[in-house]
C-alpha cells in the first residue's frame, strides 16, 4: 500500500479557484494539465483542512487525475516529515518517494475517508486517482490512505458509519 504522510497541507497561494476567475470560465475553459482528467476544485473540507471536490460528474472507474511532485529518496522524505508538521509524501517504493507539498495539482488535497469514493494508484512512479463509483459535482473526493506513518495517532474525522477512528 502507498504510505501517505500527514493529511492536507495548507492551501497554496496562487491561481486556485478565486471567485474572480469564475466569470472568465464561461468564455474560456480553465486550463489544467492533460493528466488532470476532470475538473476538481480545492475548498475547505468538513474532514480536514482543505479538500478536493469534484467540479463535474466523474463516472465510476475513470481516472480523475494525478499529483506530480518532487522525486526524492525515502531517506530524504523521512527527514522532511520529521522537520515539518504538514507535509504530503507518497512512498512509491522502499527507495523512492514523491513530495508534493509544493505541487499545484488539486488532487494533493484529497482527504482520507474510511468509505472513500476514489482510490489512489501508484503506476510507473505516478500517483493516480480513480473513481470507485460515480462522483457528483460538489462531492468531496476521498481515498483510503491505507497504512500511514501516523500509526493510529491522528483522529479520523471522515464521519462515515464504521469509521475506524484513527489514521
Ligand atoms: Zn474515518
Amino acid at each position: 500500500m502507498p504510505r501517505l504522510q500527514a493529511a492536507t497541507p495548507r492551501p497554496a497561494p496562487g491561481p486556485a479557484v478565486a471567485s474572480a476567475s469564475r466569470s472568465a470560465e464561461a468564455d474560456a475553459p480553465p486550463t489544467r494539465p492533460a493528466y488532470q482528467k476532470f475538473a476538481v476544485e480545492v475548498r475547505p473540507s468538513a474532514i480536514d483542512g482543505q479538500g478536493a471536490f469534484a467540479a463535474e460528474t466523474v463516472p465510476a472507474r475513470l481516472k480523475i487525475g494525478e499529483i506530480r511532485g518532487e522525486s526524492i529518496s525515502v531517506a530524504e522524505a523521512r527527514q522532511r516529515a520529521a522537520r515539518s508538521e504538514r507535509i504530503m509524501i507518497v512512498e512509491l517504493s522502499t527507495r523512492r518517494a514523491i513530495d508534493f507539498s509544493r505541487s499545484a495539482d488539486p488532487m494533493r488535497y484529497t482527504n482520507h475517508s474510511c468509505r472513500p469514493n476514489a482510490r489512489l494508484c501508484i503506476r510507473q512512479g505516478r500517483v493516480e486517482f480513480y473513481a470507485l463509483r460515480d462522483i457528483a459535482p460538489g462531492e468531496e473526493i476521498t481515498v483510503n490512505y491505507g497504512e500511514t506513518h501516523h500509526e493510529g495517532r491522528l483522529a479520523c474525522r471522515c464521519g462515515v458509519a464504521g469509521c475506524r477512528g484513527a489514521l
